[in-house]
């Protein structure tokens, strides 16, 4: 038999739902040789996951494809909650907005899960130029770790410790196996937490049986994002730890014929005796129902029997909970069913070489509309830590903050998603004596807490070399929580007066920033405060010049961004700011977008920027960003020494002769 072909790859992402496309696109924007192999021979096309939490847009924004999924979705506004009355009888008993107000500049919104994989592919060919394409009916089959080589410091050498086998199916092995036979309807349920069994071992059995096509991939690190059943967990040797519940429940993807005036809202139903239903309006007139199924119950060994859930049953259950409003449908596009369970991964990386992201390390019950969001999330924080690693700009050591990160974000997402699916899936209460069911007060108070969490805006990293928590300097900017995502408002450009959210100018490039709360630029101390500040960061042994590579522009690996709060009208750009905050490049002139100012714009009122994040408006501060957003460091202009520590803690510096900023471009500074 002939050996299998042998090749280096610098990272290998196994599997390609929304983790492992989240992954890619990091790779494709910072320009890192990658391969993303999945075991299926097509993206999802329905089904599955539909709910885009606030932190999900905001970062769509930064990769670039926010707007695509903001025009194309259905945008919930409000929450409905049905009771039973008195009578027994559900009816409206409360509304409340569906996402906290003022929290982001977005909204929840709702759309397949196919679409967001589809803005995924086509923002990852972009940025890869092509580099970068789903390599579909590709599985893995062998995993080995150097375990010499791990440590390896040095990204030029050869250290690829990580060894895998893949092996590439054929189109037929490849199309995943639908459950119900002779059904027309696409079902979920080889996704599902009901299916136990594994196919890999079956796929790669039968793949060697027809001698199939494998190959020897050496990779510096794979990132695992192949679902809650990962092949990459297991073969690393981890778990996932936790419990199922007993309770069941149906999914229907509808185009519902109906006299329940609700339907267009997402609304939470309990029922007086028949369980509960989720209400969720879709795009293109479809309605998604989550649906309590109390007939079946799990046996003895725990599981159900899926044999018995057919979408006819599904659907009379929500039949009962709806009653006396009727409700019915000619189509159906897809419907799944699931039992609940919270489970999270004993651990997330293997020697900070190999790591697992999204539904490989927690699973969860979906109604809270978090798996997709949350698996995103994660990836969007391992992977620009992995990218900047491979370049050579950022330390190994930044790795290890992944896990520390991630896992924590998990354990709190099992923890809610315990008490909000009890919640829901639980009886109500009939009067304040009925100790054993929810009571709807409670419940209303969980699910306004619940929208603060699921947001995914709450999240706060703890201390590390990437997140520096001193209590007394968060003083200086109250509203830019450290270890939190920088929050945005509205802000001027200073040359051209456009309104911008600040959050707008930090791009998924994989720089970090210092943001300068410059304040009020025209008093004569601040000045020199300002000055003072931009001599130190400007000077040939500051991060800002050593951990820039030979060759590239100043604002390459750190950008400068400065927020002043003088009026617009008073200030000058050039005469006011020291031109390392608006460097000069001798074949495009002064950069023009870095310079902003917290005042009154024509058409888009005051942002207030320096109220919301509390910054004085006389003194300002200084604010490190994370290339994920996430704010680092807060400093007063004079703690520069503070800063430089911040940076080379995380950074490569390399210390090199180098000119002041605008000699670095070939100019020097002139007005
Ligand atoms: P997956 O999406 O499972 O992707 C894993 C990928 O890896 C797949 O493409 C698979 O083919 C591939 N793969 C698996 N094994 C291998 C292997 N051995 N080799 C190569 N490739 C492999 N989440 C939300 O945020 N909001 C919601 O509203 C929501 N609703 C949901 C509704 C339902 C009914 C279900 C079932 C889930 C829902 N989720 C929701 C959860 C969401 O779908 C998942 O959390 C999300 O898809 C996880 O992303 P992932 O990339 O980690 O894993």
């Amino acid at each position: 038999m002939a050996q299998p072909s042998e090749s280096k790859v610098d990272v290998l992402i196994i599997g390609a739902g929304p983790a492992g496309l989240m992954a890619a696109a990091w790779m494709a924007h910072l320009g890192i040789s990658t391969r993303i192999v999945d075991k299926r021979n097509a993206k999802i096309f329905h089904g599955q996951a539909d709910g885009l939490q606030c932190r999900s847009l905001e970062i769509f924004d930064s990769l670039g494809f926010a707007d695509r999924a903001w025009k194309e979705a259905n945008h919930m506004l409000e929450i409905c909650m049905w009771n039973p009355g008195s009578d027994g009888q559900i009816r409206r008993s409360d509304r409340i907005p569906d996402t906290i107000v003022g929290l982001s500049r977005f909204q929840q919104i709702v759309l397949h899960q196919g679409r967001i994989e589809r803005f995924f592919l086509d923002n990852i060919k972009k940025y890869s130029g092509g580099n970068i394409n789903v390599e579909r009916g590709v599985l893995p089959e062998s995993l080995e770790i150097d375990e010499a080589k791990v440590d390896d410091e040095d990204e030029d050498e050869d250290a690829y410790p990580v060894k895998v086998s893949l092996r590439t199916l054929t189109e037929e092995e490849a199309q995943p196996v639908q459950q119900i036979t002779g059904s027309k309807i696409a079902d979920g349920l080889y996704r599902s937490s009901l299916v136990q069994e594994d196919d890999e071992d079956d796929l790669i059995r039968k793949s060697k049986e027809r001698e199939g096509e494998s190959e020897v991939v050496r990779a510096k690190y794979v990132i695992g994002c192949d679902g809650a059943r990962s092949w990459t967990r297991r073969a690393l040797g981890f778990e996932l730890h936790g419990e199922a519940t007993d309770f069941i429940w149906g999914v229907m993807d509808i185009v519902p014929i109906t006299d329940f005036p609700d339907i267009r809202m997402r609304c939470a139903i309990h029922s007086a005796e028949n369980g509960s239903l989720m209400v969720i309006p879709r795009e293109h007139k479809m309605v998604r129902l989550y649906i309590q199924l109390k007939e079946v119950a799990p046996d003895a060994s725990g599981r159900a029997d899926r044999s018995k859930i057919t979408p006819e049953m599904i659907f009379s259950a929500a039949q009962k909970i709806i009653s006396p409003y009727k409700i019915d449908y000619e189509y159906c596009d897809w419907w799944t069913a699931y039992q609940i369970g919270q489970r999270v991964g004993t651990s997330f990386d293997a020697h900070n070489r190999v790591f697992l992201a999204g539904d490989a390390v927690h699973t969860h019950s979906p109604k809270a509309g978090q798996g997709m969001n949350v698996s995103m999330q994660d990836c969007y924080n391992l992977g620009w830590k992995v990218g900047l690693v491979v370049k050579g700009i950022a330390k190994r050591d930044i790795l290890s903050t992944y896990s520390g990160e991630r896992r924590q974000i998990a354990q709190d997402l099992i923890d809610f998603d315990h008490k909000f699916s009890r919640l829901f899936s639980g009886r109500p209460a009939k009067d304040v004596m009925d100790a054993e069911g929810v009571s709807m007060e409670v419940f209303k108070d969980a699910f306004l807490k619940g929208n603060k969490f699921s947001s995914g805006l709450m999240v706060d990293y703890g201390s590390s070399s990437l997140v520096v928590k001193p209590a007394q300097k968060q003083a200086l900017a109250t509203g830019l929580p450290v270890g939190m995502r920088f929050s945005s408002f509205k802000v001027l450009n200073q040359a051209d007066a456009r309104p911008w959210h600040f959050q707008e100018r930090l791009k998924a490039d994989g720089r970090f920033r210092v943001v300068i709360f410059a304040g009020n630029v025209l008093g004569a101390t601040q000045k020199t405060r300002l000055d003072g500040f931009c001599a130190k960061l400007d000077s040939p042994t500051s991060f800002l010049h050593t951990a820039t590579p030979q060759g590239k522009p100043l604002d390459s690996v750190v950008e400068v961004l400065t927020i002043h709060s003088a009026k617009r009208w008073e200030t000058e750009l050039l005469r006011d700011f020291p031109d390392l905050l608006h460097p000069f490049d001798k074949h495009n002139g002064w950069d023009y977008n870095k310079v902003f100012v917290d005042d009154e714009s024509y058409h888009e009122g005051f942002g207030d920027a320096y109220g919301n994040y509390g910054v004085d408006r006389e003194r300002g501060c200084v604010v490190a960003v994370r290339p994920d957003q996430y704010v680092g460091w807060v400093g007063e202009l004079e703690d520069f020494a503070d800063l430089q520590a911040y940076f080379e803690g995380i950074l490569v510096l390399r210390p090199k002769e180098r000119a002041g900023a605008n000699g670095v471009n070939g100019v020097n500074g002139h007005h």
